[in-house]
């Protein structure tokens, strides 16, 4: 891909230069590229690159989505998995928005509330796609600086301008893991102007312990300029099927599904995903294999003396070097060893990588390749 797209697009194409400004999604490296690039066996790798589910997908789901192949044929219907939703989170079938990924329903969001006269307020260190999302419509981005890497709501109220339409709230936040209190989040939603639609992303929700688990769905009640954003991506084990919804007040609902794609959730996901929702043995050794995973790394990292942010989510984010350079090597090291983690360098965090909590082996191959790489 061309480092700067200005250089390489005729001028007589003429596109729209906000689209030229935006800086490229650095995705985790897929497996079968590092075995290309290093002559590795696919299966001698170990990828803590991308959130992903260690334990892969739910057993029931990948049931239903070969079962779903034979009505290939067929448009698919939505109904199905828009009533098990309602069902699930005690709202209507008019507050649900499908997105083929809920990566696609952040894009309706900036599609129907943005454009280039207006702003959205997002914190610094959180999720990349926000920034992307609002600048692909002509929006301009607002970022307010974090505090101790999370999302500091008063600045971000304070952020906010007499043009701006949307908030971006990732909660447990990515890349840092950081995490905001229900009560905090909505004495926020209290203040926030109704004008403003306010985005809470809860990719990781199902990863908070009991303790700190809390449902905002209900609020859309109170608040109709609230959006929450769920995904069959992260503990369902779906990231490849591209599956995610939004929940909302009807009239945005209304609004989001009117520029939605009529297809775009495809026959094998709908039915994955509806057998996933009740899966919950497989929710629960998700749910573990994560707790003890994340014991295991933080223990690992903290007797390599590094430094690291404590997580909510199935991720750690820890400092790698002094500087880029130091980061830079170690992670070459990782890769040479057969183990992908994420550079954090797109996200201004130059010396620090972000590690997905695996399966107990994969966890005890990173921190030994970790080792190693600090050599
Ligand atoms: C992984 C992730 C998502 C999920 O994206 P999908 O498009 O559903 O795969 C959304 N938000 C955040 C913050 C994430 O980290």
């Amino acid at each position: 891909m061309p480092k700067d797209l200005k250089d390489e697009v005729s001028p007589a194409l003429s596109p729209l230069p906000y689209i030229q400004s935006i800086a490229a999604y650095q995705p985790g490296k897929p497996v079968t590229e590092l075995a290309r690039e290093m002559g590795l066996p696919v299966d001698s790798i170990v990828k803590l690159a991308s959130n992903e589910n260690p334990l892969g997908m739910s057993p029931r789901a990948k049931e239903a989505a070969a079962a779903a192949l034979a009505g290939g044929e067929r448009y698919p219907d939505p109904f199905a998995l828009v009533a098990a939703l309602a069902a699930r989170h005690e709202v209507t079938m008019e507050e649900i928005v499908l997105g083929n990924g809920s990566n696609d329903v952040l894009d309706l969001i900036a599609r129907v509330f943005l454009d280039s006269g207006r702003s959205a307020v997002a914190a610094q260190y959180a999720f990349a796609v926000y920034p992307i999302a609002t600048r692909s419509v002509g929006g301009e981005s607002i970022i307010v600086p974090a505090r101790d890497f999370g999302h500091d709501l008063a600045a971000m109220e304070a952020a906010i301008r007499p043009d701006t339409r949307v908030i971006w709230i990732a909660n447990p936040n990515n890349p840092t893991g950081t995490f905001l209190a229900a009560e905090k989040l909505r004495a926020f939603l209290s203040r926030v102007p109704s004008r403003v639609a306010v985005v809470l992303d809860e990719a990781y929700n199902d990863y908070l312990e009991e303790k700190d688990r809390y449902d905002a769905v209900p609020w859309i009640r109170e608040f109709p300029n609230l959006i929450v954003v769920r995904t069959f991506s992260k503990i369902y084990g779906m990231a490849g099927l591209r599956i995610g919804y939004g929940i909302t007040s009807a009239p945005v609902a209304g609004l989001m599904n009117r520029v939605r794609q009529p297809f775009n959730c495809n026959n094998l996901a709908l039915a994955a995903a509806i057998a996933a929702l009740d899966d919950v043995d497989f929710l629960r050794q998700s749910f573990e294999c994560n707790r003890k995973g994340m014991t295991d790394i933080v223990d690992g990292l903290e007797r390599l003396g590094l430094e690291f942010i404590p997580s909510y989510g199935n991720f750690i984010t820890f400092k790698a070097g002094r500087d880029q350079e130091s980061m830079v090597a170690v992670h070459q090291r990782l890769l040479r060893q057969g183990v992908i983690v994420r550079p954090l360098a797109g996200y201004q965090m130059p010396e620090w990588l972000r590690a997905t909590i695996g399966t107990a082996d994969e966890n005890a191959r990173f921190l030994r390749a970790l080792k190693t790489a600090l050599e």
